[in-house]
């Protein structure tokens, strides 16, 4: 299959790059580097030593005899770059991983929100046009996230992505689908409801294929392919906006740091190892939805932890200490998390735990790049509440 990388030198995007490429797929990668510009903005870099992308791309040709194409133009801004890319290039697939993806930098100002609000909502509405308009029947997988459905979900399990109803009417009682009905935390997660709504939109009126995928926190950070050498090594955030929250513990048991926990870390959160999203989005990819089909919600998702059993059980194999710590988020101190995510098993796939993988993630990766952490970004600086 020919497929397009949109947002292919992050954080999930640099390895589904590689992983779809191995497996024998043409893939072009389209990136503005905005992820490497906020690093410059935030004085801060991956724990793990990133190459420049050219870099990345010539050692994998080196490698392995394979060629990734790379474009370097904003999505959202650029909008004739990518309906001609579309037009050239004929793709079955268009991955679309270009956004801004951290809720605390999205709460950092008025400025960030804004930015966050303008680069999502932007992207995926050009992206979903340019399809439109290229004439053509490609199939776009999206990276949406499990924040959508919100946390609060009073004990039942939640659906993949569509939710039964009965309404009362003068008729007798009704039956309708709905989308579950969004529930954001924060801005960023706002403009991935809102990505929803678009889905809805042109998958109902142009009949666009779209296969959204309502992923966990992903955790780990090498795969298969990026660990074949070191220039094509991941990136590792670890600092308070881009840090999510596995990767984070991991590295500050590696460095001795408390490890922070917000509120009383009740928080039950979802979370995926980032070799199985590889597998996932390929599985997404390789099983688009019919023609004339609804939006494919899948719960990209392997395990459900609270965010205090984590950090216990790291402090238990590591050594050290817990810092309980004001919760700078506007959420309940304690939910319960119950998810469906039969889909994903269904098609085969078979999950990396996190009681298997953890204590390599941490020697291999954390305390081998440990003297590149600068302990003053761990900390969350971000406010979710107004202050007076
Ligand atoms: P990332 O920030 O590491 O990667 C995003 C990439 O997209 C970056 O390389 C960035 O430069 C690029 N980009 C952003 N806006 C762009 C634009 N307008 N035009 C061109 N390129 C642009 O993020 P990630 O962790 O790889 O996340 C990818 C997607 O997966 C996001 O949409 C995110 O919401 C979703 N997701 C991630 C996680 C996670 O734990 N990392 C969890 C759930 C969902």
């Amino acid at each position: 299959m020919k497929i397009i990388v949109l947002g292919g030198d992050g954080f999930c995007g640099w390895p589904t790059a590689l992983h779809l490429s191995a497996r024998g797929h043409d893939v072009i990668i389209v990136d503005n580097l905005s992820r490497r510009k906020i690093d410059v903005e935030l004085e801060v870099d991956s724990l793990t030593p990133i190459r420049p992308l050219g870099e990345r791309i010539r050692a994998w040709r080196e490698l392995t005899g394979r060629e990734i194409r790379v474009e370097n133009f904003t999505i959202g801004q650029h909008y004739h770059r990518l309906l001609t890319l579309l037009q050239q290039e004929r793709p079955d697939a268009v991955i679309h991983f270009a956004e801004q993806r951290a809720a605390p930098y999205s709460m950092k100002s008025s400025w960030h929100k804004r930015y966050t609000v303008s680069n999502n909502l932007n992207a995926t509405n050009d992206v979903l046009a340019a399809i439109v308009e290229s004439g053509q029947d490609i199939h776009l997988v999206h990276l949406g996230t499990m924040g959508v459905y919100g946390y609060g979900t009073a004990g039942m399990k939640i659906p993949e992505g569509y939710l039964q109803v009965t309404v009362d009417t003068s008729n007798g009682p009704c039956q309708q689908e709905i989308l579950y009905p969004a529930n954001p935390g924060s801005i960023y997660h706002m403009t991935k409801t809102q990505d929803q709504l678009f889905f809805f939109y042109y998958n109902k009126n142009d009949g666009v294929r779209i296969t959204d995928l309502h992923q966990g926190i992903v955790w780990g950070t090498q795969t298969e392919e990026t660990r074949m050498d070191d220039r094509l090594i991941n990136r590792f955030d670890y600092d308070g906006d881009y840090g999510t929250v596995l990767n984070r513990f991991l590295m500050q048991a590696a460095v001795n740091y408390p490890l922070t926990v917000h509120g009383t870390g009740g928080q039950t959160r979802a979370f995926i190892h980032i070799q199985d999203t590889c597998r996932c989005i390929e599985l997404a990819v390789t099983h688009p939805p019919a023609p004339g089909d609804r939006v494919n919600i899948l719960n990209q998702m392997t395990e459900t932890h609270r965010v205090r059993d984590l950090a216990q059980m790291i402090a238990g194999q590591t050594g050290v200490r817990i810092a309980y710590q004001e919760n700078p988020r506007n959420e309940a101190d304690e939910n319960e998390l119950h998810v469906a995510n039969d889909r994903f098993l269904g098609l085969g796939l078979d999950p990396i735990k996190l009681q298997d993988g953890l204590l390599t993630e941490v020697q291999e990766i954390a305390r081998k790049f440990a003297d590149r952490c600068n302990r003053d970004k761990i900390p969350c600086a971000s406010q979710w509440r107004r202050h007076a």
